[in-house]
């Protein structure tokens, strides 16, 4: 029902093989026959969000290795909507995943897979929410996992994920891209594996924060939907999520896909603006969002295809604009988000302001994981406390200062 197919060369798999790329280098996409799919909006009544739900449009037979991923709410944000200047403004935050980031939609699906497929031993490398999505499934379906993360640059709620569930955590001497080039030969020359998004399977998982975004609309499709890129899988599979949706009859359009990236490492802006599909690589990639700071975004094929079919568009932001936004969607909101996910806030801002997005129109922002994963980070950007005698009113002469 369902093979694998190069994006370049078009060459097809069975899906019972091993395999993360083509013989010609070029990425693989899961491919159906959606005429063949009987997929309708019965599908959908009565039966509460996951990702699990849409498992007819899902390439996995075996039973689901899951900590109940997905269901992730859809917050109306008509405060923000307001100080912006749009209309109508959601947030899917994918920080209530259960373990703080959409990671979990590519794991479950990723981990399902691995189990099919027999593989005995699970990796990656990651800038940290993977690390803690893939530790943290590892130990759920009972098969051990390897780690590999670019020393002293993962913040330290991830790090203390990946470590309490038991992974074999490895920190290398280098960078997010020096880390994947590492697993890649291990899983090649050791038989594990690979977890990372170069793993067609594991934006699976991922394409149903599409599917939850539509029905969490009254099965209205947003005009455009801002995603932080940071391998731009994400963005990928969510494009891939909301044409699946169109090609079974249960929607009728696309939106605009808006990728961003922080201005420090945005190499996949750089070619949209210079209108190519080649990645120039960033040697020395430098962002406080340490979740996207990918300098050669393995992806990057698939996702400026996704934008440019979808007549989206990239854009960067700065640290700055970056934290500004985190900072608004926590206290205009109740929203608490890590650096990464609020570029998707931080773009908008940007582009509203710049005139490209209309007023009027419908914007769902993707915020990719919570807070609590980046602690340090938040209390740097905070103003600190304020420290007293236990007096009230020593109390009282600070409260109104
Ligand atoms: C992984 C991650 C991203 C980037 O997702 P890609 O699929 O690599 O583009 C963004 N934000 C957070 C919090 C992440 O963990
Ligand atoms: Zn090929």
């Amino acid at each position: 029902m369902n093979y694998l197919k190069c994006i370049e060369c078009g060459k097809e798999y069975p899906n019972t093989e091993v395999l993360y790329t083509c013989e010609c280098g070029g990425l693989l996409d899961v491919i159906y026959d959606y005429s063949r799919i009987d997929f309708t909006l019965d599908d959908l009544k009565g039966i509460p969000l996951s990702v699990w739900k849409y498992r007819k449009l899902l390439p996995f037979e075996g039973e689901a290795t899951s900590l109940q991923e997905g269901g992730t709410p859809l917050y109306k944000c008509d405060r923000l909507a307001k100080k912006i200047g749009i209309k109508e403004l959601y947030v899917k935050h994918e920080g209530m995943n259960p373990t703080g980031s959409f990671k979990d939609r590519g794991m479950t699906g990723g981990v399902t897979k691995a189990l099919e497929l027999g593989m005995k031993t699970l990796a990656c490398a990651s800038t940290g929410n993977t690390a803690a999505a893939i530790s943290t499934y590892s130990a759920k379906a009972g098969v051990p996992a390897v780690i590999l993360l670019p020393e002293g640059k993962v913040a330290l709620g991830k790090l203390g994920q990946a470590l309490i569930h038991g992974a074999k955590v490895i920190s290398i001497k280098g960078n997010f891209d020096d880390a994947l080039r590492l697993v890649k030969q291990l899983c090649y020359e050791e038989g594990f594996y690979l977890l990372n998004s170069l793993n067609p399977y594991r934006l699976e998982g991922q394409k149903t924060i599409a599917f939850e975004m539509v029905e969490q609309m009254n099965m209205r499709v947003p005009d455009r939907v801002l995603v932080p890129m940071g391998n731009a899988g994400n963005i990928t599979a969510i494009h891939k999520g909301f044409k699946e949706f169109m090609k079974v009859g249960i929607t009728e359009k696309v939106p605009k896909m808006i990728g961003i990236q922080p201005e420090g490492v945005c190499p996949i802006v750089k070619a949209f603006r210079a209108g190519t599909d080649e990645i120039i690589p960033e040697k020395n990639p430098e962002t406080i969002a340490t979740a996207i700071r990918i300098g050669n975004p393995v992806n990057a094929k698939k996702a400026l295809r996704a934008i440019s079919e979808s007549e989206g568009m990239a854009e960067s932001v700065t640290d700055e604009e970056i934290i500004e936004a985190q900072k608004e969607l926590a206290q205009l909101e109740g929203i608490g988000v890590e650096p990464a996910s609020a570029t998707s806030i931080a773009g908008l801002k940007k582009l509203v302001k710049n005139g490209i997005i209309g007023t009027d129109e419908t914007i769902t922002c993707i915020t990719t994981g919570h807070l609590l994963k980046d602690p340090e980070e938040v209390i740097s950007v905070s103003s600190k406390s304020i420290v007293v005698d236990a007096a009230v009113e020593d109390i009282r002469r600070v409260l109104y200062k």
